[in-house]
């Protein structure tokens, strides 16, 4: 079958090579050129472990194909994925208007039936928002249905999230549409992955419900982390207890810096402002979009209280990915705490294995480091923020003997507080 994925970002780019691993033909398409040039001569241009092998085999193969242009790709496709971002608007609704470029640019070069499928995450609507604007841009009509796919994979370990996902979503409203998805991903009923064959609204809606629930938990737990440090208990013992509950489940209950990325963030927003658009107040929901605003403020807080004035103070922080294993910074954590103790007056040295020259581009005034000693060497304190592995097993005594201070302030509980104590670090972590 011929496919065409239109966007080559986290999302699209891991989809295309996937679907060409499942023995699709694949055409994605971006219009970012230098991107699409890159990728013609297989280098990747995000950092996705395992996708490069991927991008290299199916290329070879003759199953991957890239390119800049939308019509190619409609034209030699009898499916095409939208994977284009949709951002955050200012007023926290989702901004679908490379949505709606694409949609415009797919209806001009319709040739015959097509399947369109949405795999941006987009506000419920929008799939028959789509459909209506795609009937109108035709300039001759043809038949085509339109399937909202929805897309879970974690950055970090987005392959196997692809090819073994806890389930897969579609919504449709044509039984044809359904057989071809039920074909794409054929390869995943062999592995018995459970289907859920839902209505476009639906769909929809499980995307934001998921993504909802998730920051909710994070939030959850990272509350009863900062309660844990009034009352004096240990989160730890506090999430693992609850993990066992199996109406609960151990996933997403590490305390941390608060949640970032380019997905919760803005996709509670969005969930908010559907709500809000409806005439209801998402209570739940608009408290935990606050507390992990606040979460992040909290951690600049607990840095100040470890180390005093911060004014003119040397901070290391270890770590600008949203998490390990992604070049990803939209709405990290760290770029915020990093803003905070800017604000503070604070110097800043860092390092992260992927995501340096990314925060380069908006944190220019910070200097950047080679190495977690490089960045320890002559710091008031050492801040861990993403959970990088090589952050886990430092070498703990030349860190203290490199850093003017011996303040660790380790905001994913990475190590152990009577260790760390014992080694002489005026320590701290998240709810211990
Ligand atoms: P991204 O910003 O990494 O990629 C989007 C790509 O679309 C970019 O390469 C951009 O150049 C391209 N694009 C924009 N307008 C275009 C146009 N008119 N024609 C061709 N290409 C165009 O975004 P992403 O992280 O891959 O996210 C894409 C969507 O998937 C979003 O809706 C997001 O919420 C959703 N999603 C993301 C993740 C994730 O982990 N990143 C997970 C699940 C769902």
């Amino acid at each position: 079958m011929n496919i065409c994925v239109i966007g080559t970002g986290y999302v699209g780019l891991v989809t295309g090579v996937c679907l060409a691993e499942f023995g699709m033909n694949l055409i994605c398409v971006d219009n970012d050129i230098q991107k699409i040039d890159l990728l013609k001569q297989g280098k990747i241009t995000i950092y996705e472990p395992g996708l490069d092998n991927l991008v290299a085999k199916n290329t070879k193969e003759g199953r991957l194909h890239f390119s800049s242009s939308i019509e190619e790709g409609v034209k030699s496709s009898l499916v095409i994925f939208i994977a284009v971002g949709t951002p955050s608007r200012e007023d926290g609704s989702a901004d679908l208007r490379f949505v709606e470029e694409v949609g415009k640019e797919i209806a001009t070069w319709m040739d015959g039936y097509k399947v369109a499928v949405m795999k941006s995450t987009v506000p419920v609507g929008t799939a028959r928002w789509l459909k209506g604007l795609i009937q109108k841009h035709q300039p001759q009509p043809a038949p085509f249905d339109i399937v909202s796919n929805p897309e879970f994979l974690r950055e970090g370990s987005a392959i196997e999230d692809f090819m073994r996902p806890d389930r897969v979503v579609i919504g449709a409203e044509s039984e044809q549409a359904v057989a071809i998805m039920k074909d794409i991903y054929s390869a995943l009923y062999l592995i018995e992955t459970p289907f859920i064959l839902t209505s476009l609204e639906s769909a929809e809606m499980i995307k934001y419900a998921t993504n909802g629930f998730l920051a909710t938990k994070v939030t959850f737990i990272n509350e009863i982390a900062n309660l844990c440090e009034k009352v004096g208990a240990d989160v730890h013992h506090v999430a693992k207890a609850m993990g066992l509950d199996g109406r609960i489940g151990k996933k997403f209950l590490h305390p941390g810096p608060g949640y970032g990325g380019s997905c919760f963030p803005k996709d509670t927003r969005a969930l908010s402002k559907i709500a809000h658009e409806k005439g209801y107040t998402f209570r739940v929901l608009d408290s935990v979009i606050q507390a992990n605003e606040d979460q992040k403020k909290r951690m600049v807080a607990k840095i100040k209280e470890m180390v005093g004035d911060l004014k003119g103070k040397k901070i290391g922080i270890l770590g600008l990915s949203f998490k390990p294993n992604t070049n990803d910074i939209r709405e990290s954590s760290s770029i915020a705490i990093i803003r905070g103790l800017l604000e503070m007056e604070a110097k800043v040295k860092t390092f992260d294995p992927a995501a340096m020259e990314e925060a380069k581009a908006i944190l220019p005034e910070v200097e950047y480091g080679k190495d977690a000693y490089d960045v320890a060497s002559g710091a008031d304190a050492l801040v861990l923020v993403t959970e990088w592995n090589q952050f886990r097993r430092l070498d703990l005594l030349r860190i203290k003997a490199l850093l003017k201070e011996p303040i660790f302030i380790d905001l994913r509980n990475v190590y152990d507080p009577a260790h760390m104590k014992r080694l002489g670090f005026r320590y701290c972590g998240v709810g211990r």
